[in-house]
């Protein structure tokens, strides 16, 4: 054992002095480990100076290892403070950018913006709150809400803060409700609220943007007057034109049947001119009482359009073409029609409008039979659509509006008869209902005419 550590120490020593052990040095010492112990305790001496040494050098090195490592430690949490840094302060940069924005926003903002808490203090306001109510802002900030209301006003001012704290959440006013603003001057002016609840650290704020109502205020009045009127002046038409088509209809009937009397008793009694006259006049008598029934139904579509009752759309239309019977059977007509539904409608109105459209689809034929086909489709919950189309001559796509319009006729008074009256009536009756009626056609093949009419809750197909 003495004899290992000794090799080992001197090995030590050695390899510690920088020496390197030979093959010789090594056979040459080879004898001191059996002989020399007289030279053992420097052997040993060595050893344990070798010893310390290494332990020595391992403690430094240990101690040097520590020392980097706390400087690396120390260089990362360095690192590690500068990052937060850095990163608390682009935070900090954007939370700064963010309130210049939401800032900017609320200087950009149309209305009178103004934060108020529940005590009615006022926190913040906007520059369109200092132009509105004619405050400067250190005038407004601090105080109480209740300077820009009227005083007659700021009780019930007060019970509407107080419902709103107590159940914050958006919220409407003015619209309705007769609100009134007060500038510094001491003038009043309309204004509508909305009103927004704000969480904030110190509890709920409310934050209203107040609008000066009185330009809508005014066009709104001026809107309800122009309607008022429109409507008294529509009735004044309405009944002016039934009084006037009715009215007329008397003297009308007189001058008919005297001409009717004058043709029969004197035709070919007179000179030709005479009798040319006469049939002229009896032309003319007959043209306007054709116009003036038309127009009585015109003007009877918009005062009766709202007795309303479930029909049967196919009694409806079949008792439309008992009333059109002759013109079917003079053209050779042939009407088809699908399964028609149930509706809520004006049932004699409906039977007018399938009148005139089948009628229509007759009268303004080819050569060909004239082949009619009536359908219903429902277009979604809200309506059905009605379709009458025909084989007939089609219409221009200009003439598509037009043809709805009162006295708008596309054929001369030579090719067809007629007053221009029809489509009108169809439209007054359909939108009465709250409906629409449009064309599609195509010149020589035909047209289409569609209209529909609301499909309520009851409403079912036969
Ligand atoms: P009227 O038939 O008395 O002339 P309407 O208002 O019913 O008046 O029709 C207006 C015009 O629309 C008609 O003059 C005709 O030119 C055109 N029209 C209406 N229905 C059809 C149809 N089914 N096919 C082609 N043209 C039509």
């Amino acid at each position: 054992m003495l004899v290992v550590s000794a090799f080992f120490c001197t090995s030590a020593v050695s390899y510690l002095a920088g020496v390197r052990q030979t093959d010789e040095v090594a056979r040459a010492s080879s004898p001191t480990y059996h002989l020399d112990i007289s030279g053992l305790h420097l052997v040993l001496s060595a050893g344990v100076l070798g010893l310390a040494i290494i332990c020595t050098l391992a403690m430094l090195l240990t101690a040097a290892l520590l020392l980097a490592l706390a400087a690396h430690r120390r260089q990362l949490r360095a690192t590690a403070t500068g990052k937060e840094l850095t990163e608390s302060k682009a935070l900090a940069d954007e939370r700064r950018k963010a309130e210049l924005r939401y800032r900017a926003l609320l200087e950009a903002a149309p209305d009178a913006i103004v934060m108020v808490g529940s005590n009615g203090i006022i926190e913040l306001a906007n520059a369109q709150t200092e132009k509105l109510f004619g405050y400067t802002r250190s005038e407004l900030l601090g105080q109480s809400v209740d300077m820009l209301v009227p005083k007659t006003f700021r009780e019930r001012h007060d019970e509407h803060r107080q419902e709103f704290f107590e159940a914050p959440k958006v919220r409407e006013m003015g619209k309705d409700l007769d609100l009134h603003g007060l500038r510094k001057d001491g003038t009043q002016f309309p204004v509508e609220i909305s009103l927004s609840p704000l969480q904030t650290e110190t509890g709920i704020l409310v934050l209203a943007a107040i609008r000066d109502g009185t330009e809508r205020r005014k066009s709104a009045k001026l809107l309800r007057e122009k309607m008022t009127e429109l409507k008294r002046s529509n009735d004044e038409l309405q009944q002016f034109a039934y009084v006037a088509s009715h009215d007329l209809q008397e003297p009308l009937r007189m001058v008919t049947s005297y001409m009717q009397l004058l043709a029969k008793r004197y035709k070919g009694r007179l000179d030709s001119d005479a009798d040319e006259f006469i049939a002229y006049a009896v032309d003319g008598c007959n043209r306007m009482k054709g116009l003036i029934q038309d127009l009585l139904t015109y003007s009877r579509a918009g005062a009766s359009g709202k007795t309303v009752r479930e029909v049967t759309c196919e009694s409806a239309l079949s008792n439309a073409l008992i009333n059109i019977r002759a013109v079917i059977e003079e053209n050779g007509a042939i009407v088809t029609h699908d399964p028609l539904p149930v509706i809520t409608a004006d049932d004699t109105q409906l039977v007018q409008l399938f009148q005139n459209l089948v009628g229509n689809a007759i009268k303004y034929r080819r050569d060909a039979v004239p082949r009619v086909h009536v359908s219903a489709a429902r277009n979604g919950d809200m309506e059905w659509i009605f379709s009458v189309r025909d084989n007939g001559m089609g219409i221009e796509p200009q003439y598509f509006e037009k043809i709805f319009i009162l006295f708008q006729r596309l054929q001369g008074r030579q090719e067809s008869s007629g007053t221009g009256i029809g489509l009108a009536i169809c439209k007054k009756i359909v939108e009465r209902q709250g409906g629409r009626i449009w064309v599609e056609s195509q010149l020589d093949e035909g047209s289409t005419f569609y209209f529909s009419l609301p499909s309520l809750a009851e409403t079912e197909t036969k």
